[in-house]
């Protein structure tokens, strides 16, 4: 068994999680098999019960009360993000930061994003009140991530909390005590709620799919654009429904007009922070042939001093998962290969479990390396004339997830001809740090939304209610007592309201 990756067999009961720079042990957890998956979903059911029905406001209550157990905890569970998923304790601050800020947007406006709402019936249906109520699911299954282990998954699981469900949470088999001690601190927090409010269940992909069938009202995943398809699938059968936060090939667009210094300051960091393991990170550029030298020397300048490492003054961490490795070699091959040119390093950068910035240019569009995630610190930059191609290219992939534009003076126009989710204009990521922002993809970067008031509502179904205040005599529609003088009426009124249009 290799010491720098979580591994297991079909025997194996437990899981054994490493430091993926060090291969040191973090922890070892029992792996949750079908029985267990069932028995955490039954322990679930029955504390959305009792959570379910507590008021908006006892709920804010209790998660506002586990930010602050989040908080007076922070510098113990930064180093465990640390040593288990290897990202430098500052960005598992600013992970933490960014995770409490939606647990309190969650919790602070799901009254006012889910309280029953009036609207009108209609003319043919005045004498009713109509009414729109959102109910939580019950039990969401929450399958997760290891390269944001608390911030990614959080975007579901505070959110469903929010919404009045219970949660099972399976995390990463990279980073499962990571996300243990996130539902810990939930636990500890409010010690006098029911056990399985918010519980976890440990393992690998056949936990996850266990969970898929264990007879939750909602999966929301989080990961790799294969794996969601499975999800997907399996779902099916029980046609429960299916949140897919997937992949991205995320591109940016450097117009003309740019902000030169301020693109090439964006593209370093959103294309390598967190070794590149960034779901809506930066993996495509396409500048503006006016700017282009000027932008890739800047861009050249500030990652010549980017270094990865596990020490304090490393700008970011070890490859997480050890097996990425090997796809980003490949893509900087596959680049290499399709008339791409390295202008800062290149194939002797990849310095397992490390990996160095690699900057490559004018590659192939249809090549691998352009058109597959490539999820590690590389970019590839290519020259384009003018806006309408830089849209083109940068809406030519199958994924549809993040994007951004460095324009002065077109940046909104141009974000609004993007086919993506979210696009952040002279700046790069700025939608993940505004919670009321929904987040999510469209193609193969997923289907549904995290965050902001939609993030609530995909956590409820809507029941409608419709109450009849006063019967109006001879105007029963609904009916078999209905008279020929009501149908005469009918089409009198009928083109009235609707005939008038020409
Ligand atoms: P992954 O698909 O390998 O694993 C994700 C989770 O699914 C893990 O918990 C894993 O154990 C579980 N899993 C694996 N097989 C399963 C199965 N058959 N049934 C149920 N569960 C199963 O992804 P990963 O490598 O952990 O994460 C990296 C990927 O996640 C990248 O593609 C990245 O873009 C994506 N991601 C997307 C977002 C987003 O918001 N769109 C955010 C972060 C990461």
């Amino acid at each position: 068994m290799s010491t720098t990756e979580s591994t297991a067999t079909a025997r194996e009961t437990t899981l054994t999680s490493v430091d993926p720079a060090t291969g040191a042990v973090v922890a070892t957890h029992p792996i949750a098999d079908e029985a267990a998956v069932r028995a955490a979903v039954a322990q679930a059911r029955i504390a959305a019960a009792t959570w379910g029905a507590l008021g908006y406001a006892d709920r804010r209550r209790h998660l506002l009360r586990w930010g602050s157990r989040l908080v007076a905890r922070a510098d113990e569970f930064c180093e465990l993000i640390h040593a288990e998923n290897g990202k430098p304790r500052d960005d598992a601050y600013l992970e933490l930061t960014l995770a409490l800020e939606h647990i309190h947007w969650a919790a602070v406006n799901a009254e006012k994003v889910l309280k029953p709402k009036k609207v009108s019936p209609g003319l043919l249906m005045a004498n009713f009140a109509a009414y729109i109520e959102q109910r939580p699911l019950g039990v969401i299954g929450v399958i997760g991530p290891w390269n944001y282990p608390v911030y990614t998954p959080n975007g579901s699981i505070a959110y469903a909390l929010a919404a009045g469900n219970a949660v099972v949470f399976k995390p990463s088999e990279y980073s499962t005590s990571i996300g243990n001690y996130f539902a810990r601190a939930f636990a500890e927090a409010n010690p006098e709620l029911p056990e399985g409010v918010f519980g976890t269940v440990n393992g690998y992909g056949a936990t996850g799919a266990a969970l898929v069938h264990a007879g939750v009202d909602k999966i929301a995943f989080t990961g790799s654009t294969a794996t969601g398809k499975k999800i997907m699938a399996a779902a099916a059968a029980d046609l429960t429904p299916v949140l897919l936060e997937c992949g991205g090939k995320d591109a940016v667009i450097v117009a003309a007009d740019a902000d030169i210094a301020a693109a090439a300051d964006a593209v370093a960091f959103g294309a390598t922070m967190n070794g590149g393991q960034t779901c809506a990170g930066v993996e495509r550029v396409y500048v503006d042939r006016s700017i282009r030298d000027e932008f890739i020397a800047e861009v050249k300048r500030i990652l010549s001093s980017v270094r990865p490492g596990s020490d304090a003054k490393a700008a970011y961490g070890p490859m997480t998962m050890p097996s990425q490795i090997d796809v980003v070699r490949r893509h900087i091959d596959n680049a290499l290969n399709n008339g791409g040119t390295a202008v800062l390093g290149g194939p002797e950068s990849v310095k397992a479990p490390y990996i160095e910035p690699v900057v490559l240019l004018d590659t192939d569009e249809n090549s691998e390396a352009v058109q597959e995630e490539t999820f590690g610190p590389t970019v590839t930059i290519r020259t384009v004339s003018g806006i309408d191609e830089a849209v083109e290219l940068a809406n030519n992939s199958r994924y549809a997830l993040g994007s951004t534009v460095f324009s002065r003076k077109q940046g909104l126009a141009i974000a609004r001809r993007l086919r993506a989710g979210q696009t952040s204009v002279n700046s790069v990521l700025g939608f993940a740090a505004i919670s009321a922002l929904p987040f999510g993809g469209l193609g193969d970067s997923g289907i549904g939304r995290i965050h902001g008031a939609p993030g609530l509502l995909e956590f409820t179904s809507p029941h409608s209610i419709a109450v009849q205040r006063f019967a109006i005599p001879g105007m029963a529609l609904l009916s078999y007592a209905r008279t020929e003088r009501t149908m005469n009426l009918l089409r009198k009124v009928v083109p009235l309201i609707h005939g008038r249009h020409r």
